[in-house]
């Protein structure tokens, strides 16, 4: 698992060890992800399948693209299609994502790069492997999560945030054992490259064997950590995760992981949280809007190309 590593994780800025008075937030659920297609038929795992999407706010879908190994030929993408009223975030830690959208605009992903599309008033794309990728197979793994935007937002103008993967902010834990990676939002002070309409915080932590991480976390968020990959514990109470699975944390101070010790793979878990919205959410499809007249307008500005059309080069 490439993403963003690094030589020496001690010469990286420390996480403080939580002071005596910190609340470890305690476990509220624990779900495993189902797994699926998207797009043209590519392999996911539905990370936020059976959880109240009241928990989540302001997050509302995240998918675990592979990991898969593509044979020659196989690589898969989605067609053209349109967003409106949120954000895509797609974070690719293996292979290379390539994207594509109606404004002209797109970009390639690879290597623990991050796109941040805010879809806002609306936006068509098309999200694939690129020809090369396809021709020659191989590792694919990424994740794409989708922010909720606030009532005032939805409609924002369409943009992208090319976060590369050297503009993550890299942190160590106290003891070297574990490796923070912020993409966006800010965590004990260090503050990631992502700018977000609400308050988020967004990371990608690796947890070596036998090792422990007590990550401070906004005691204001609310806190969702996404195992990747190995397993381990999480929580006070230490309850055993594996790859696939997704934790609700409680309120507290600080977000307890512990790696296997008896595997040789890290614990890699996707971790996030932030400040509910809280408005009512009415989504069909890929647009998500605060009431059903909201969505079925979408639908009708989709179908009279409001949102844009595919440029005549990819028609
Ligand atoms: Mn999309």
């Amino acid at each position: 698992m490439p993403a963003v590593t690094v030589e020496n994780i001690l010469a990286l800025p420390r996480l403080p060890l939580p002071d005596a008075t910190a609340v470890a937030r305690p476990v509220r659920s624990v779900t495993t992800a189902p797994a699926g297609f998207e797009g043209e038929g590519f392999p996911v795992r539905r990370a936020f399948a059976g959880i109240d999407l009241t928990l989540l706010d302001p997050f509302i879908h995240m998918d675990q693209m592979g990991e898969v190994e593509y044979a020659p030929g196989e690589p898969k993408g989605t067609s053209w299609h349109p967003h409106r009223g949120f954000e895509t975030v797609t974070y690719m830690i293996d292979g290379i994502m390539e994207h594509k959208d109606s404004g002209g605009g797109g970009g390639i992903i690879s290597g623990g790069d991050t796109q941040w599309m805010t879809a806002g008033a609306g936006i068509l794309h098309i999200e694939a492997p690129p020809e090369h990728l396809v021709q020659s197979g191989g590792l694919f793994h990424g994740v794409q999560l989708w922010v909720n935007l606030p009532r005032e937002n939805k409609l924002a103008h369409p943009r992208y945030q090319d976060i590369t993967g050297s503009k993550v902010a890299l942190l160590s834990s106290n003891d070297g054992g574990a490796l923070v990676r912020v993409i966006a939002g800010e965590v004990a002070g260090h503050q990631g490259p992502g700018s977000t309409y609400t308050p988020i915080a967004l990371s990608h932590t690796t947890v070596a064997p036998g090792a422990a991480l007590s990550l401070p976390w906004n005691p204001s968020f609310n806190a969702i950590v996404y195992v990747l990959a190995g397993s381990g514990t999480v929580g006070p109470e230490r309850r055993p995760v594996e790859k696939g699975q997704t934790v609700v944390l409680g309120r507290g101070d600080t977000i307890e992981l512990a790696a296997s010790e008896r595997r040789t793979e890290p614990l890699e878990v996707f971790v996030l949280g932030g400040q509910p919205i809280r408005e009512p959410i009415a989504m069909a499809g890929p647009f998500v809007m605060n009431t059903r007249s909201e969505v079925m307008q979408a639908f009708e500005d989709f179908q009279a190309g409001r949102l844009g059309s595919i440029p005549p080069e990819y028609a």
